[in-house]
C-alpha cells in the first residue's frame, strides 16, 4: 500500500501539462524575456515596462516562478527581484566589481579568495536575472564554453594540494546539462585531494523541474561531501515544487544550505524572514547566509542600512531556534572570509 508521502512523490502536479511537462530546458527557452509580456500576464500597467528599457541588464524569468507572483500586484517581492526598472540605469557613481572577483582570477573561470576554496564558473548565464545580482557586470564572456576549456582551471586544482573544496558556480552551473556535470564531476573526483563539491545555485528554485533523477543519482555517487546552496530571499519562493526538488536533492543524500540577499522592500520587514527561515527549516534547507547587498551600479535602490539587518537578526534570533538564523555576512575585497555582521 502506498503511503501518502508516496503518492506525492511519485506523481509531481503538473506534469501531463504542457507548459510544465517536467522538461527543463522547456523552462529555460519558455522563460519571460519581454517586459511588456510579463505585465501582460500579470495584468500590471504596461508603464511599468516602458521604463524597464532603461535597464541595462535583460529581463529573464521562467514561468514556474512567475507563476508564484500575485498577479495585479506592482510590489510583488518575486516581481520585484526579476522586473528592471528605470532606478538601474541612474547609478554612475557605484563600482562595476565590488568585490574584487577580478583580482581573484586564478586562471580562466576560477577564482580563489578564500582558503581551501576554489570558485569555478561553469557558465556565463543563470536561470533568472535577479536585478540585484553583483555579478551583472561580470566578462561572462570569458566563462568557460567547452570542456576543454575547462582545462587551465582543472590544472590548476590538480596542482594546488591546499583545495580540498571546489564550488561549482557561475552564472549557474546548473544550466548545463547532467551530461557535462557529470564529466565535470568525474574529473574532480579523480584528484585525490579534493573531498567536497559545493553547487551554488537558483535552479531548484527557478525551475524545480531541473532537479532531474540523473543529477540526484551523480550525487549519491560521488565520492565527494555534496553541499547544495540554494538561493531563496521571500517565503513566497518557496511552494509544493520547490519543497519536492529539495526533498529529492536530500534523498541523493547532498547537504542543503540557503543564502538569501538582503532586499529593500523585499524581505527587509521581520515577518517574511521569519516565515523564511521558518519554511527553509521546514523542507530541510538551513539557513547559511543572509547578505548585505554588495554594491555595484544599478542595484543601489535594493540597498538596506546595516543598522536595520542588525535590528532584524536580534529579532530573528528572539523568534526562533538559534539553527534558524543565518549568519549576516558582508563580502568585503582583500579579507580572508566574508565579514561576519551578526
Ligand atoms: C563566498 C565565496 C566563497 C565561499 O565562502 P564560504 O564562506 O565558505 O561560504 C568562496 N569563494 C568565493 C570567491 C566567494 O565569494
Ligand atoms: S541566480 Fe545568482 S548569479 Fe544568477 S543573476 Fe541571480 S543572483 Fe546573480
Amino acid at each position: 500500500m502506498l503511503s501518502l508521502s508516496d503518492t506525492s512523490t511519485a506523481v509531481r502536479p503538473g506534469h501531463n501539462d504542457p507548459a510544465t511537462s517536467g522538461d527543463w530546458r522547456a523552462d529555460l527557452r519558455d522563460a519571460f524575456r519581454d517586459p511588456f509580456a510579463l505585465c501582460d500576464h500579470l495584468n500590471l500597467p504596461k508603464s511599468l515596462a516602458e521604463t524597464a528599457e532603461e535597464a541595462n541588464f535583460p529581463l529573464l524569468a521562467p514561468r514556474p516562478f512567475v507563476a508564484r507572483m500575485q498577479s495585479g500586484d506592482p510590489l510583488d517581492p518575486l516581481f520585484l527581484q526579476v522586473m528592471p526598472s528605470a532606478a538601474e540605469g541612474r547609478q554612475e557613481g557605484l563600482p562595476l566589481d565590488a568585490v574584487g572577483d577580478l583580482a581573484a582570477q586564478r586562471s580562466d573561470g576560477l577564482l580563489q579568495k578564500y582558503q581551501g576554496r576554489a570558485l569555478f564558473i561553469l557558465a556565463g548565464n543563470c536561470a533568472v536575472n535577479c536585478r540585484y545580482c553583483f555579478r551583472r557586470h561580470y566578462p561572462y564572456a570569458e566563462a568557460p564554453k567547452s570542456d576543454a576549456q575547462w582545462e587551465p582551471a582543472l590544472q590548476q586544482i590538480e596542482s594546488d594540494p591546499g583545495i580540498n573544496e571546489v564550488i561549482l558556480s557561475g552564472g549557474d552551473p546548473l544550466v548545463l546539462n547532467d551530461s557535462r556535470i557529470e564529466r565535470l564531476v568525474s574529473r574532480l573526483e579523480a584528484i585525490p585531494h579534493v573531498a567536497r563539491l559545493r553547487i551554488h545555485t537558483r535552479l531548484p528554485v527557478v525551475v524545480p523541474n531541473r532537479v532531474t533523477n540523473r543529477l540526484c543519482q551523480l550525487i549519491t555517487a560521488t565520492r565527494l561531501a555534496t553541499i547544495v546552496v540554494l538561493h531563496i530571499n521571500h517565503p513566497s519562493e518557496i511552494n509544493h515544487e520547490v519543497a519536492e526538488a529539495v526533498e529529492q536533492l536530500r534523498n541523493s543524500g547532498a547537504m542543503l544550505l540557503n543564502q538569501s540577499v538582503l532586499l529593500k522592500q523585499i524581505n527587509d520587514q521581520i515577518d517574511p524572514l521569519t516565515n523564511l527561515c521558518e519554511r527553509l527549516v521546514q523542507i530541510g534547507v538551513m539557513p547559511y547566509y543572509l547578505h548585505q547587498l554588495d554594491l555595484v551600479a544599478g542595484v543601489g535602490h535594493f540597498g538596506v542600512p546595516e543598522s536595520v539587518g542588525h535590528e532584524l537578526i536580534a529579532e530573528l534570533r528572539r523568534r526562533l531556534p538559534g539553527y534558524a538564523v543565518p549568519r549576516y555576512v558582508a563580502e568585503i575585497a582583500g579579507e580572508p572570509h566574508k565579514t561576519v555582521l551578526a
